[in-house]
C-alpha cells in the first residue's frame, strides 16, 4: 500500500531532522531537491535528480539519513532512491546526427569556429577553496571523462566574477591537454546568438548547426543571455538534444540556478537539470589570499604580508574587482617607482572598489576590531568571559550591524554561533556604554573614523 500523505508527512519529519544536522549551504543544495515518492512497509523512497546527487549523497550524509529514517520509522525503517533522471544511460546513444552529412568545403569554412580556448585559464591556477569545492571537482572529472560521467550537461552557476569563465575553460584546456584529437568548442552565449542570427540572415542555419554538432565539447558560457530569445533557444535545443545523444560533453555557465532562470523554455531548463548543477561562491578569505598569492606570483611581483591581508580583508565579494586592484596597484607602483604599502593599498581600493562602505564585510570588521584592540579573533568566537574580550566582540557585532546589511541572526553566527538575542544585547550594551562611559565613547568615535578610513 502506498500512502502519498504519509509519505510526504514522513519526509517532512525527517527534513526538519537533517536540517539541525548538515549546514544551512548543504542543506539547500543535498536536501531540498529531493520530492519523496513512496512510503511502503517502513521503506521510504525518495527521488533524487541524478546518480551523482545519489552517490554524493551516500558517501557524505549517509549517516544523517539513517538517523532521520530511524527517528521518524524506528530500527526497522529504510531508504530506496528512485533516480530522476540518469541521463547517462536512460538516454538512446544511436540515433544519427546531423554531423554526418558534411556540407561543402566553402560553407565548412565559414564555420571552421576558433575553439576560442584561453591557455591562461587552468585548474592550477584556479584556488580550491570550499566555494568552489564541488564544482571544482566535478570539472576535474569531466576532463578525465569528458561524456561518460553522469556529470552532462555540468552546469557551473555563479555571480558575476566569481570564476565561471575561468573554471569552464580550464576543464575545455584541460581536456585538450588529456585528449588531443577532442574537438572541444568555447562559445560565449552572445558569440552563439550573434553567429545563429547571421545564419538566418544568410539562410544557412544548417551549417551553422553542423559546426557546432562536431564537436566532442562545447561549452557555452552565461546561458542566462538565452532568456526570452525564442529562436536561438529552439536552435540550442537542438544541439543540446543532438550532442548530449551522442555522447559528448555538455557544459554550462549561468548566473542563476536554473530554477531561477525566467525567460527560458520549459523543456531546455529541464535538460539543464539532467547532469549536475554546482554553485560557486564567494570565496572565504584564505581562499582569497591564496587567490591573491597566486596573481602577484604570476605577475612576479611581491606585496608585503600586510599588503595581503588587507586586500584579502577589504574586497570580500567579488575575485574580479581583487585582480583588478591588484593589477592597478603593480602598474601604479611601476609607474611611479613606488612602493606596494598599504597606503597604495587604500586608495588603490577607493578609486577602484565603488560603494566602499557597502564593501565593509563581516570579515573586515573582525580584523578590525581584532587589530584595534589588541585581542584575537578566535578569542571573540570562544566562549571567553573576559571583560576587554567581551567588549570587542560587543563592537565588532555593533559595528556588523552598523555597516553591513547582516540579519542579526547570521552576524551571531560569526560568532560562535550566538543567537540574535545575544547580538541584540550586544548592540544595547555599547549604546550604554557610549552614553554613560565618557573615554570608552571616545575610543569609538576614534573606531567610526578608523574604519572609513579605508573609504577615505
Ligand atoms: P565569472 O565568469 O564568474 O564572471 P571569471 O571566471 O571571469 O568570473 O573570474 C574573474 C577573475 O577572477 C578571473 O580573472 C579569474 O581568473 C579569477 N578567479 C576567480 N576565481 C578564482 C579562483 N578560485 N582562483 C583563481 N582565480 C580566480
Ligand atoms: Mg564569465
Amino acid at each position: 500500500m502506498i500512502d502519498i500523505k504519509d509519505c510526504k508527512s514522513t519526509w517532512n519529519n525527517c527534513i526538519e531532522h537533517i536540517r539541525d544536522m548538515v549546514g544551512e549551504q548543504s542543506f539547500k543544495t543535498w536536501f531540498e531537491p529531493i520530492v519523496p515518492v513512496a512510503l511502503q512497509n517502513n521503506v521510504l523512497t525518495i527521488q533524487v535528480p541524478s546518480r551523482f546527487f545519489y552517490e554524493w549523497l551516500e558517501e557524505h550524509y549517509v549517516h544523517v539519513l539513517k538517523d532521520a529514517i530511524h527517528a521518524e520509522l524506528g530500527s526497522k525503517g529504510r531508504l530506496e532512491y528512485s533516480i530522476l533522471a540518469d541521463s547517462s544511460k536512460s538516454e538512446p546513444k544511436s540515433i544519427p546526427t546531423a554531423q554526418s552529412k558534411v556540407s561543402s568545403q566553402t560553407k565548412e569554412d565559414t564555420y571552421s569556429l576558433d575553439s576560442d580556448l584561453n591557455a591562461n585559464y587552468q585548474f592550477d591556477n584556479f584556488i580550491e577553496g570550499d566555494c568552489n569545492r564541488l564544482a571544482r571537482s566535478a570539472g576535474l572529472a569531466v576532463s578525465n571523462k569528458p561524456g561518460a560521467t553522469a556529470f552532462n550537461p555540468l552546469m557551473i552557476y555563479g555571480k558575476v566574477g566569481l570564476g565561471k569563465t575561468h573554471l569552464v575553460q580550464a576543464i575545455g584546456n584541460q581536456i585538450k591537454k588529456n585528449f588531443p584529437g577532442k574537438h572541444v568548442l568555447y562559445v560565449s552565449s552572445d558569440k552563439f546568438t550573434n553567429l545563429f542570427m547571421e545564419a538566418v540572415k544568410n539562410n544557412n542555419t544548417r551549417d551553422f548547426s553542423n559546426a557546432f554538432l562536431k564537436t566532442d565539447v562545447l561549452v557555452f558560457d552565461d546561458v542566462q543571455f538565452f532568456a526570452n530569445k525564442e529562436k536561438t533557444q529552439e536552435i540550442f535545443f537542438h544541439i543540446f538534444n543532438d550532442l548530449h545523444q551522442s555522447g559528448k560533453q555538455i557544459i554550462m555557465t549561468s548566473d542563476k540556478a536554473p530554477k531561477d532562470l525566467t525567460g527560458f523554455q520549459e523543456r531546455l531548463l529541464s535538460r539543464f537539470k539532467w547532469g549536475l548543477t554546482a554553485d560557486l561562491q564567494t570565496p572565504d578569505f584564505e581562499t582569497r589570499v591564496g587567490i591573491i598569492n597566486k596573481k602577484v606570483e604570476s605577475e612576479g611581483v611581491f606585496i608585503p604580508n600586510d599588503v595581503l591581508e588587507y586586500l584579502a580583508y577589504s574586497i570580500d565579494t567579488n575575485v574580479r574587482e581583487l585582480e583588478g586592484v591588484i593589477i592597478s596597484m603593480i602598474a601604479q607602483s611601476s609607474l611611479t617607482q613606488r612602493s606596494i604599502d598599504l597606503e597604495l593599498a587604500k586608495q588603490t581600493i577607493a578609486t577602484i572598489v565603488q560603494n566602499i562602505e557597502a564593501e565593509v564585510g563581516i570579515d573586515y570588521i573582525m580584523k578590525f576590531v581584532s587589530d584595534f584592540f589588541s585581542v584575537s579573533i578566535d578569542q571573540m568566537k570562544d566562549k571567553t568571559r573576559k571583560r576587554e574580550i567581551v567588549v570587542a566582540r560587543q563592537v565588532s557585532m555593533f559595528l556588523a550591524k552598523e555597516y553591513t546589511n547582516m540579519s542579526l541572526k547570521s552576524i551571531g553566527s560569526h560568532f560562535g554561533g550566538r543567537d540574535h538575542s545575544t547580538v541584540i544585547h550586544a548592540i544595547q550594551s555599547i549604546n550604554n556604554l557610549m552614553e554613560t562611559d565618557k573615554k570608552f565613547n571616545a575610543t569609538m568615535q576614534e573606531v567610526f573614523k578608523k574604519i572609513k578610513l579605508k573609504s577615505a
